[in-house]
């Protein structure tokens, strides 16, 4: 299994995706958001556990608003009750984060995030597929500004690269870089045939339902296909550190998996050969940051991270970071799945 490495010297830190300046006017518009999800709150549903269907919960805390439980069963983190389908369609067409994020976050950081985020994935889907379904159909959910598109299709692996979007301004952007796109939620998409590979990144920790969402994505691959996705890691280190106060806990993520969890629910949903990665580059400076900024208390570090955090060397982080990638310990996951050949 081959992992993801940032190979220039400067390690990846979260200034370089989320830039500070810009963050501190989004902080305005994410709590609007939460707002206006707690005015809706009447409308909640309370559901089983996520990921294994479990109805063995116990609560954890409260945050924006709403309660987050831990499964007993698969340790999934999940917030419930929670909006349903048709308040998060309405949440994600009125989110003033959402339009933020798209005007100043991403066009600040898009070639950082091409470069050091899409490119790497586009390569090690390549690495990953079987021949035998090179020149086929690709197709993503939730493409957003296209960037993956824009790496996969320069590596001419795909005779068709489709994007999913249902976002009117973002389908619009996809269309001008010229990418076939379906402007529709995925359910609702009308295709008329079945793809290689499926790919969706930072979507299923969103969904209402990701186990009928991963059963979509089984139907409507060919057989020996695969899907790509990547998510938050609860389990990883800098959730696990940070707890409630990581931003990975927040109102928009309503299912949030574990290595072990996500593995099952994909065999579940029909998938097999699934490869668990953890890829994540930022766990350390995210948690130094927080230690830094937002006045976490010691106790939570312990001394060894405090150590850590307190020698400058950038090469002990960059060491320390490759191990928690290396043991499968950070908190943003890569995973990819077959559909069985017969
Ligand atoms: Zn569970």
């Amino acid at each position: 299994m081959k992992k993801l490495r940032n190979n220039n010297l400067k390690p990846l830190n979260e200034n370089d995706i989320r830039p500070k300046i810009l963050m501190q006017e989004q902080k305005k518009a994410m709590k609007a958001d939460i707002e206006w999800l707690k005015n809706r709150s009447m409308d909640f549903v309370n559901v089983c556990c996520p990921s294994c269907g479990s109805k063995n919960s116990k609560p954890l805390y409260v945050k924006y608003y709403l309660n987050h439980l831990l499964c007993n069963n698969c340790l999934t983190q999940y917030i419930s009750p929670r909006p349903t389908k048709a308040v998060l369609e309405d949440f994600y067409k009125n989110s003033l984060n959402y339009a933020y994020w798209a005007k100043y976050i991403f066009s600040a950081s898009a070639d950082i995030r091409k470069e050091k985020i899409f490119k790497p994935r586009a390569f090690f889907l390549k690495e990953n597929i079987d021949s035998k379904y090179l020149n086929g159909n690709l197709l993503e959910i939730g493409a957003a500004y296209g960037y993956f598109c824009e790496e996969i299709k320069k590596l001419n692996l795909f005779k068709k690269v489709i994007a999913i979007e249902p976002t009117p301004d973002l389908a619009e952007v996809l269309r001008k870089k010229k990418i076939d796109v379906i402007e529709s939620s995925y359910e609702k998409a009308k295709i008329s045939f079945k793809f290689d590979v499926i790919v969706n990144f930072e979507v299923i920790e969103h969904l209402f339902d990701p186990r009928e969402f991963l059963k979509w994505c089984f139907k409507n691959l060919n057989r020996g296909g695969c899907i790509f996705l990547t998510c938050p890691n609860i389990g990883g280190f800098e959730t696990t550190v940070l707890g409630k106060e990581s931003d990975t806990v927040d109102h928009e993520h309503l299912n949030l998996f574990n290595t072990k969890s996500i593995k099952k629910m994909l065999e579940q949903a029909g998938f097999e050969k699934v490869i668990v990665s953890t890829p994540g580059l930022l766990d350390f400076d995210i948690v130094k940051q927080a230690y830094l900024e937002k006045n976490i208390n010691k106790n939570r570090l312990g001394p060894f991270i405090l150590s850590l955090i307190e020698d400058e060397s950038l090469d002990s982080e960059k060491k320390f970071q490759d191990y928690l990638i290396k043991s499968n310990n950070s908190s943003h996951m890569m995973l990819i799945a077959y559909k069985p050949k017969i």
